[in-house]
């Protein structure tokens, strides 16, 4: 069994050790000390990372009692060595799990519900509970957690006996049995659990509800704790910063500024629209009568543009209507359309030529080009093709 330093002395970050066992394990060493001040994961908190005489820590597991440090190089067995947890990383997990139990102590205690989830990562914290919280009670739910925090309260660590568990209201995930460590907030929480948590919940700095959604019946949280709400925080700031001095409007207008703007550009789109359709019906309309098949250039049309005109033109005609359209230089994409023929022998032959993409069924079929006009031009003069 390994020494569990850190169960002493949350704030503790250097320790010497003596090396027990190093082995060579999937390209890296799994490392086995006296004792430890790295946390391994569990309980939800992720691994303490570090260095043991100045080499990465880049893991942390515990099997059975057993503490494995993984890093990159071997340390050898029966040295003393000097262990170094990256603080930086732990404290920010200490935040994060200790805003998470206050967090879930007044859900639990305003809803009559359960965590029944929790997964704290590098980059997110989710919460899951089994019940459906409401939007609305989100903004209580908040200041309830923040006004723990301006307590400043300490975070007890005890482990009460059998018979004080036995009455005593704590969460959990699981059924429990042995020596159980409970960590108590008081009036916020109370809970089973082995992570690493701050002395005072001042520490935490600020407990900030980022979405929720519909999980499993119940109700998924993202948070944020500590420097994490703080890191948000400075982000949103400036992504809504940029946004108002775009929109030249105040900070607390953009969203409306922004769904204006949106509007603006949708009746923009509507307008050339209705522009563009009005073009390809003159186009079409000059399209002199007696045409058998019929090659179109245009310039720019994107898809939906293409199947519009190749319809219209294709009125205008008895055979196949071919039209390219100019994307840049001598790249084209292309339409060849005839309601009652097959042009799929038509594309074979343009592959054969360009060696294009295509494809499409009997009737109609889209593809892409890179080739001269004068050279596409020529190809389906060639066959009988007008302009
Ligand atoms: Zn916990």
């Amino acid at each position: 069994m390994t020494k569990q330093l850190y169960y002493f002395d949350h704030y503790a970050t250097e320790f010497t050790a003596t090396v027990l066992n190093c082995e060579a394990k999937d390209g890296a060493y799994a490392v086995e000390l006296d004792q430890t001040l790295f946390y391994p994961e569990g309980g939800g908190q992720p691994a303490d990372h570090g260095w043991i005489n100045g080499i990465a820590v880049t893991d942390t597991r515990e099997k059975n009692g057993v503490i494995v440090h993984t890093m990159a190089q071997p340390l050898e067995i029966g040295t003393a060595v000097s262990g170094k947890i990256d603080w930086n990383r732990r404290f920010d997990l200490m935040q994060s799990h200790s805003g998470e139990h206050i967090l879930s102590g007044v859900i639990c205690g305003k809803y009559h519900c359960d965590n029944v989830g929790f997964h704290l990562n590098m980059d997110k914290i989710t919460l899951d509970f089994n019940a459906k919280i409401e939007d609305a009670d989100l903004p209580a739910i908040e200041l309830a957690a923040n006004e723990a925090i301006w307590k400043n309260l300490p975070v007890e660590i005890t482990h009460p006996s059998q018979e004080e568990l036995a009455v005593l209201p704590y969460r959990s995930k699981k059924a429990l049995s042995g020596d159980i460590r409970i960590v108590t907030i008081a009036g916020y929480d109370c809970c089973a659990c082995c992570g690493i948590h701050v002395a005072h919940t001042g520490e935490i700095g600020q407990i900030k509800i980022l979405s929720t959604q519909n999980y499993k019946g119940g109700t998924r949280m993202e948070v944020c704790c500590g420097m994490r709400a703080l890191r948000s925080h400075a982000e949103k700031n400036e992504s809504v910063l940029a946004l108002s001095h775009a929109l030249s409007v105040p900070v607390s207008q953009v969203a409306v500024a922004a769904q204006n703007k949106f509007q603006e550009l949708d009746e923009l789109k509507h307008l050339r629209a209705a522009e563009k359709w009005e073009t390809f019906q003159k186009q079409a309309a000059q399209i002199p009568d007696g045409i058998t098949n019929l090659l179109f250039f245009a310039d720019g049309l994107d898809s939906k543009d293409v199947a519009h005109l190749g319809d219209l033109l294709s009125s205008k005609i008895s055979g196949t209507v071919a039209l390219f359209s100019k994307l840049d230089g001598d790249n084209y994409s292309f339409l060849l359309l005839n309601p009652a023929e097959d042009v799929r022998p038509l594309l074979k032959e343009l592959q054969n030529d360009f060696g294009c993409k295509g494809g499409g069924k009997a009737g109609a079929v889209q593809g892409r080009v890179t080739a001269a006009e004068a050279a596409i031009l020529s190809f389906f003069q060639n066959r009988g093709f007008s302009m």
